[in-house]
């Protein structure tokens, strides 16, 4: 395969899990090489040694692996990459673009303290900018930030942004301790791996008129800027935890399988006419930046939900069942629902279940009676169905399925529509008493498919344990 020239990065910083802003970061920018025949880098950004962690960057790795979200190049991971800094770094010392400076915390402080009561926005007055006696005392290295009345980000997504040149001060670019600042590593590292398009999340806007002035600064070309809106919650608060779960493996633990995560996030902030739903190809396909909106995307857990809900419904039941196996409980007393001895067979289940549930975590829940003789009765189903005046009806069941010659579909119509004819009953009504006292609860599939499903014995056990715990009919 032949890959265009276009090249662009997810560049995580490991201090916590993957969130779903995150995710849909890395996913727009997976989409977008995909969409060019481009190529997609991962990068760790993990020079804030105290905050970046192992555990969170091996969260940030499950979830795009969860996501199959893949990369082409890297992991790269900026810790490992410090010489490179300091050797651009001493490019700029020397070109006279950047200065070492020996100001204290403790001085800076104090001349930001006394900016904020004179009511000036506190910025570093470039006190060591023209220094020239240098020692080994400690120091930062500061970017000689350039006079400009004006910085202009041409965003592809919000068109071009002024920003206030005279608002950026020197900044620092090496820390006392000889690590990058992330605007400074960034560039580099852009540069470096020669990114065609930045596309992060909006609230690196105010970075980038810094990174600019860098990228000038070392005669580069710029890449293109595209910063997509965050994420809010249904409120229009910036998406945080009282919104639901924000990190993406917490979904997966929630039973959503993780092309439908991957279809809702990618409808946050971009959208192909009015279609919902997408396979990975068709997102390959229509992704492009010209539909990414500028206006925040909200985030609903319902809609979310009822997505997760449709891919249940029409995936195929062994796909579905691979994906139920690490959900599913074990099973203390399992039993043979047919005379050859075989255990239930679960793609059935499945097939029968997965219209009627929305996760994977209620699907585990909804075949566990077809798995295990011992499930609980719902306190609905044990309240409305499996009590006195359902006890002669459900012995009636009894007795006439201990007669049935062979179990199948048509002899078990047959015998349950007499019961119908003789207590004038319709199905839907005579089902009732039958799925709670056979599966615990009010819905499940069809009837006639819980009665195979379960075969013979266990439903004839199953009645019989129902009028136990119904009482003798007074
Ligand atoms: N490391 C930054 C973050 O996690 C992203 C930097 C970028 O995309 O330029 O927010």
């Amino acid at each position: 395969m032949t890959t265009s020239a276009i090249r662009v990065r997810f560049a995580p910083s490991p201090t916590g899990f993957l969130h779903l802003g995150g995710a849909r970061t890395a996913l727009f920018n997976f989409l977008f090489a995909r969409h060019h025949n481009g190529t997609f880098i991962l990068r760790v950004e993990d020079t804030d040694q105290e905050r970046s962690t192992g555990d969170s960057i091996q969260a940030i790795f499950d979830g795009l692996k969860w996501l199959s979200i893949d990369w082409d190049e890297g992991p790269f991971f900026q810790s490992e990459r410090l010489e490179l800094y300091r050797k651009v770094a001493d490019r700029l010392l020397s070109e006279g673009k950047a200065y070492r400076c020996y100001c204290t915390s403790e001085e800076l402080e104090e001349r930001r303290k006394e900016s904020l009561a004179k009511g000036i926005p506190p910025r570093y007055d470039g006190r060591c900018r023209d220094r020239s006696n240098f020692s080994e005392k400690p120091h930062v290295i500061r970017f000689r930030t350039p006079d400009l009345p004006q910085v202009v980000v041409h965003d592809l997504i919000r068109g071009d942004m002024k920003f206030n040149g005279n608002l950026l001060d020197d900044w620092v670019i090496i820390r006392s301790d000889g690590y990058p600042t992330y605007n400074f590593a960034v560039v580099i590292d852009d540069l470096e791996m020669q990114i065609t398009h930045v596309i992060r999340g909006d609230d690196h806007i105010n970075n980038t008129p810094r990174q600019i002035t860098l990228f000038n600064a070392l005669e580069a070309p710029l890449p293109h800027f595209a910063h997509i809106p965050m994420i809010h919650g249904p409120d229009r608060a910036k998406l945080s935890k009282r919104h639901g779960a924000t990190s993406v493996m917490a979904y997966h633990e929630m039973g959503y399988l993780p092309h439908a995560l991957v279809n809702y996030i990618a409808r946050l902030g971009w959208s192909h006419k009015d279609q919902e739903i997408f396979s990975r190809q068709e997102l390959i396909d229509y992704f492009d930046l010209d539909h990414v909106g500028s206006s925040p995307a909200v985030f609903n857990p319902e809609k979310l939900l009822w997505l997760n809900a449709q891919y249940i419904r029409n995936e195929d039941p062994s796909t579905l069942t691979n994906e139920l196996l690490p959900f599913l409980k074990p099973v203390q007393h399992p039993f043979s629902p047919s005379s050859d001895g075989q255990g239930p067979d679960l793609p059935k289940i499945v097939e029968g279940w997965k219209t009627r549930v929305r996760t994977l975590v209620e699907l585990a829940d909804a075949v566990h009676p077809f798995r295990d003789q011992e499930f609980s009765i719902s306190a609905e189903a044990h309240e409305k169905h499996l009590i006195p005046e359902n006890q002669p009806l459900i012995l009636l069941f009894l007795q006439r399925f201990l007669t049935v010659s062979e179990w199948t579909k048509e002899n078990l119509e047959a015998v349950i529509g007499t019961i119908g004819l003789e207590q004038d009953m319709k199905l839907g009504k005579l089902a009732q008493p039958l799925r709670a006292a056979l599966t615990g609860q009010n819905v499940s599939p069809g009837i006639f498919d819980v009665l195979l499903l379960l075969g013979r014995e266990e439903v004839l056990r199953r009645l019989d344990k129902a009028l136990t715990l119904i009482g003798p009919n007074k």
